[in-house]
């Protein structure tokens, strides 16, 4: 792929908004979880389009790194990954639709089986082909109970025993907090996983997440399965980031205008000038995935959160009003008048705004973000996808 723009006809300066992903740093922090992993195989988490970066570029570009498991949440995902990868293995988070484990088990893709009943439709239609098996360690969303899997493993499972082989190759759970280092509760679910695990001797498992990686406690068992780090997220919120960032938003200025003190900026009138201010107004808006939390007012209630910024020429500036759906206006009066003109890009994701902070000022978390990433953007791939280094 060339190291260009790639929407048809969409050349740099007719996009509204640049969104850049850097292949080379996704493979480069596949390759610092692996290694984080100590010996545990590295699996790539690559479901909701590889958190927004786009599922065919990444799961190339980490295929051809080496990884050779994949987790999707979806059966259009999986099929996806398994045309871009396909020697690779696929894993379906979300589990098996009923009624479909022929097609799944035809297109070579393995569910993670998450209920009693989608274990024994897997064990009746699938012939024995591989799949994973979700038990719950405390997050009661998908996965057995602890009652549901000692009945489970008490009629075997993976080799054949009564009703057939049902391919289970892998158990997993899920965190609940293992961002959050501290917590009473990754000790719990390390030790119901290892306990559970138990019942299913000789079968791989798999509990740790981005986070769960870099936990002292080091719970990688046989294969670890990060997402939000390898697309530059931090693992460890509070310390040092030790990912390499992967997401760039850049947004052109459309227009600048000089506002007198007391002149009201967007819908609703919810911020004013409090002196004579210069506005930045950007193409960029809620239609492009950047949620309307980042909307800063200086009338009415008080404002809850920072909200949105960007830089612009160098410096933070505060965003100004709501956001429309299709522009944000930016409030540059620090900017120095000559350093901006219409036309120039700013940094709305990159450098000092990076993916953590831009979601703690709009009160969410880096994983929305990403996945809110919109698709008016011009996209630039950095690297090549599939390239070796
Ligand atoms: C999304 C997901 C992951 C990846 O988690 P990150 O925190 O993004 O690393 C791992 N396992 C399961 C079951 C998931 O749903």
């Amino acid at each position: 792929m060339p190291d260009a723009i790639t929407t048809g006809q969409i050349t740099p300066e007719l996009a509204g908004g640049i969104l850049t992903i850097d292949l080379n740093a996704l493979r480069n922090n596949w390759l610092l979880l692996q290694n984080a992993s100590r010996g545990a195989i590295c699996s790539a988490v690559v479901k909701a389009d590889a958190y927004g970066t786009g599922q065919d570029q990444a799961v190339a570009t980490l295929a051809a790194a080496g990884c050779q498991t994949f987790f999707v949440a979806h059966a259009a995902e999986a099929f996806r990954a398994r045309a871009a990868a396909p020697d690779a293995i696929i894993y379906m988070l979300n589990g098996l639709p009923p009624g479909t484990a022929q097609r799944i088990a035809a297109s070579g893709v393995r569910p993670v089986l998450g209920s009693v009943a989608e274990i024994a439709e897997w064990r009746r239609d699938a012939g024995g082909a591989p799949a994973a098996l979700h038990i719950d360690t405390g997050m009661s969303r998908l996965g057995l109970s602890a009652t549901e899997a000692a009945a489970v493993a008490s009629q075997g499972i993976g080799a054949g025993s009564g009703g057939g082989h049902d391919g289970v190759c892998l158990i997993l759970s899920h965190f609940v907090s293992a961002e959050e280092p501290d917590s009473p509760l990754n000790d719990v679910h390390i030790a119901r996983f290892t306990e559970m695990s138990r019942l299913f001797p000789g079968i791989a498992a798999s509990l740790a997440n981005s986070s769960g990686i870099m936990l002292p406690q080091q719970p990688h068992f046989e294969l670890t399965r990060p997402g939000y780090a390898l697309y530059g997220g931090n693992p460890t919120p509070g310390r040092v980031n030790p990912m390499h960032p992967v997401v760039k938003l850049e947004c052109r200025i459309i227009q600048l205008r000089d506002v007198d003190a007391g002149a009201t900026v967007g819908y609703n009138a919810r911020w004013r000038a409090p002196a004579p201010s210069r506005i930045a107004v950007i193409s960029l808006g809620y239609a492009d995935g950047f949620s309307r939390r980042a909307s800063v007012r200086n009338t009415g209630e008080p404002q809850p959160l920072a909200g949105g910024a960007a830089v612009v020429a160098g410096t933070l500036c505060p965003m100004a009003g709501m956001v429309s759906m299709d522009l944000i206006a930016i409030d540059i009066s620090a900017v120095p008048h000559d350093d901006v003109v219409a036309g120039d890009m700013v940094t709305l994701i990159g450098g000092e705004l990076d993916v953590d902070v831009v979601a703690q000022r709009l009160g969410t978390i880096g994983y929305e973000v990403l996945t809110s990433l919109g698709h008016r953007y011009a996209r630039h791939y950095i690297g090549e996808a599939g390239a070796t280094p």
